[in-house]
């Protein structure tokens, strides 16, 4: 169903794969890139095989997607090809979803918050700030103003199946219910209310500093949690909700294999992300199917989105799958370009 032009209006599921460059330290170990782009929809990845400790032979792995970005791309190709086209769905009264999904390391804060937000300074050049930009365009433009919206803002973790709020001093847990009508509600969530993108990225950077508490390695917190940023737009007159968009920098999914750990907490955290994203598979293929039967329930991170999943025609969503070029993430390149697969 997919043409070479890429992802329209009809396309309600969206799945691209974005190639980071060669970080410095890898270059200086002269680490092997094993990720080959060939066109714009299109990568190879080359695993080398071993003989007797020779690299020998390589095996070619090929996979399709809507996009791949290359190295080369910036952010702003990226957010062109993927979130923009949802602030219109948004717009027009939709329901949209952009993941981040990816081994720690391979780009997707970098993308999301842009190229400086990991040292706690907001970037204009990442997913949110863009999209903010076209958001507050949009509602000043000849074919929206009349719908007199309002722009508010949420930010939340999903830490283990918990939910702390990122924008309410002391990052409160808050409770997750499920009405009779099956509308899920987080109860308590803050929704600030936004007039220009300056204010969104000082959101932001609130949300993040208490998110990250300064840990940076690999192993912090953070890459262990889902951060889910959302634009809600609501009619400024009744504030009924009109159209919504969740930004969602995912867990690194590397922890499913890591069954290693001593650590009983990290080895039960690891599962728990495990299954957040097996989920979340799920859910996506379950709305590409047309399905009514979404395990949304599986775990908290599809139960809060839930209503970003059901809604037919009215719910669209787009995954950038990040990768790291060398030879030593070879194997969680692969596995990540596989559940890209199974998603589309
Ligand atoms: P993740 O959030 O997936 O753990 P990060 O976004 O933190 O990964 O990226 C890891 C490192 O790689 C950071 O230093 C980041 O600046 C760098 N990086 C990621 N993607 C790119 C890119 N497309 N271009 C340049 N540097 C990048
Ligand atoms: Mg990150």
């Amino acid at each position: 169903s997919r043409t070479s032009e890429g992802p329209t209006k009809e396309h309600q599921i969206v799945v691209c794969v974005r190639k980071r460059p060669l970080g410095r330290k890898e270059l200086a170990d002269r680490e092997l890139d094993v990720v080959s782009i060939p066109s714009k929809d299109m990568l190879v990845v080359h695993e080398p095989r071993k003989h007797v400790n020779l690299v020998k032979f390589l095996d070619n792995h090929s996979f399709r997607f809507d996009y791949v970005f290359n190295e080369d791309c910036s952010n702003t190709t990226v957010y062109e090809f993927t979130a923009r086209p949802l602030i219109r769905h948004i717009f027009e009264g939709g329901m949209a979803t952009c993941f981040a999904y990816g081994q720690t390391g391979s780009g997707k804060t970098h993308t999301m918050g842009g190229q400086f937000i990991g040292r706690r300074q907001s970037s204009l050049d990442g997913v949110y700030a863009l999209a903010a930009n076209d958001v507050f365009s949009n509602l000043t433009s000849t074919s929206y103003v009349n719908l007199k919206l309002g722009v508010s803002c949420s930010f939340f973790e999903i830490y283990g199946s918990r939910v702390y709020d990122l924008l309410m001093p002391g990052k409160p847990q808050l409770r997750v219910l499920e009405d009779g009508n099956q509308q899920v509600q987080v109860v308590g969530l803050t929704e600030n209310a936004v007039k220009n993108t300056g204010e969104v990225l000082a959101l932001l950077e609130l949300g993040n500093s208490v998110r990250t508490s300064g840990q940076t390695s690999a192993n912090s917190k953070s890459s262990r949690s889902h951060a889910i940023f959302q634009i809600v737009l609501r009619s400024s007159t009744t504030e009924r909700l009109h159209g919504k968009f969740s930004l969602i920098d995912l867990a690194g999914n590397e922890r499913g294999a890591d069954n290693s750990s001593a650590d009983r907490l990290t080895r039960l955290e690891g599962s728990e992300i495990n299954k957040s994203l097996l989920v979340l598979k799920e859910c996506i293929r379950a709305l590409g199917r047309q399905s009514t039967h979404l395990p949304f329930r599986g775990s908290k991170l599809t139960q809060v989105l839930r209503d970003s999943f059901i809604g037919g025609k009215k719910v669209k969503t787009c995954m950038i799958a990040m990768i790291s070029p060398g030879l030593h993430s070879v194997e969680h390149t692969l596995n990540t370009l596989r559940y890209a697969d199974r998603v589309k």
